[in-house]
């Protein structure tokens, strides 16, 4: 299932963290960031080009607002795809100030073209636009502004080397715990004026898949849930009972999840199976199932990664109800 987009969603924008004091969670990174962009600020310089990577719903547009109001600038945002011609990016590096942000999301869709501009905008805020073709070439060259280049990407080997290169800063958003999304479920229901138990906060959290955004929507139906039902407060058990009626996965785990342990219990015997074959079984590329779900369900036991291939681990029978492998002589 796809996540709806937080730009056209007015409430899941105002429940986003403005400072990188209300952004939830016990992060290394966030240590990091903090003493760059304080660097960055005494010095009066730029903050130095950074990219965020990690799964979808984590908090990587989050960081970029973040930075730029942490950096007390202005923010441009665009992403990979929408930038088709050269021309489409010369708009928006020419419209920064010294120290703006350009944000780019999905940026391991960006064209390979104008990611070659991006690169000397990068280096040297240079842009050498090429004009005409064939004898009558000639290069434009413009001068930008020191700006800061913020990427992100849920897919980070998609990206070029070169590009990787470019970015002084490159942080890794990881999963939350369930301890996390029970904050930031508490966070969301306060400014959304839900009133809501502690217990209930965890019942969500736990049916989160360590996202935050899918916390803030499970909050939301559940809200649904207790409106109609005129509950004063979302105890454990109405957010239990509520979340059943909704179908979601008592371990938050998505329709393609679930397809994936299915085929690999059911088609496979459990494995170890090649990516690429189990790629093709669920219908998905490789590099989205290694990079956007599996680590989640690694991290949780379901999957383990070995050399001949993806393993399922005990909980993927327990929670499929299946029986577990069966063991030959040889193991
Ligand atoms: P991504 O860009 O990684 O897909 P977003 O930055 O759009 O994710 O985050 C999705 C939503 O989750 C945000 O609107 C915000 O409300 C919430 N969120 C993400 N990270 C945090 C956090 N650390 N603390 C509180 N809320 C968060």
């Amino acid at each position: 299932m796809r996540e709806p987009s937080p730009l056209i969603d007015p409430e899941e924008k105002a429940l986003r963290p403005r400072k990188l004091e209300e952004f939830v969670g016990e992060r290394p990174f966030l240590q990091n960031l903090r003493i760059f962009l304080q660097a960055a600020r005494a010095r009066k310089e730029p903050l130095d080009h950074t990219l965020f990577y990690g799964p979808p719903g984590l908090g990587k547009t989050t960081l970029a607002h973040i930075i730029a109001y942490e950096m007390g600038t202005r923010l441009f945002t665009t992403s990979g795809p929408a930038l088709q011609r050269p021309g489409d990016l010369a708009g928006l590096l020419t419209q920064l100030d010294t120290g703006d942000i350009l944000f780019i999301d999905e940026i391991h869709r960006l064209h390979p073209s104008i990611e070659e501009y991006l690169y000397s905008a990068m280096e040297d805020y240079r842009l050498d636009i090429v004009l005409d073709s064939g004898p009558h070439a000639r290069t434009l060259q413009l001068q930008l502004r020191p700006f800061t280049l913020v990427g992100a990407t849920t897919r980070l080997g998609l990206l070029t080397a070169p590009l990787v290169a470019r970015f002084g800063i490159s942080i890794h958003v990881e999963y939350y715990s369930q301890a996390e999304l029970a904050q930031i479920v508490q966070r969301s229901a306060r400014l959304l004026q839900i009133p809501i138990k502690e217990e209930a906060a965890w019942a969500i959290a736990r049916r989160s898949r360590g996202t935050p955004r899918t916390a803030n929507r499970l909050l939301r139906r559940v809200r649904d849930f207790a409106q109609v039902a005129n509950e004063p407060a979302i105890t454990g058990a109405f957010a239990e009972k509520a979340l059943t009626s909704l179908q979601i996965d008592p371990a938050g785990l998505e329709e393609i999840d679930k397809k994936l342990l299915i085929t690999l219990v059911d088609r496979f015997g459990g494995g170890p199976t090649g990516l690429q074959t189990l790629a093709i079984a669920v219908g998905e590329e490789p590099d989205t199932l290694e990079e956007v779900y599996e680590p989640y369900l690694i991290m949780e036991g379901f999957l383990e990664r070995t050399p001949r291939g993806r393993r399922a681990l005990p909980r993927t029978y327990a929670h499929l109800g299946r029986s577990g492998p069966q063991h030959t002589l040889f193991g």
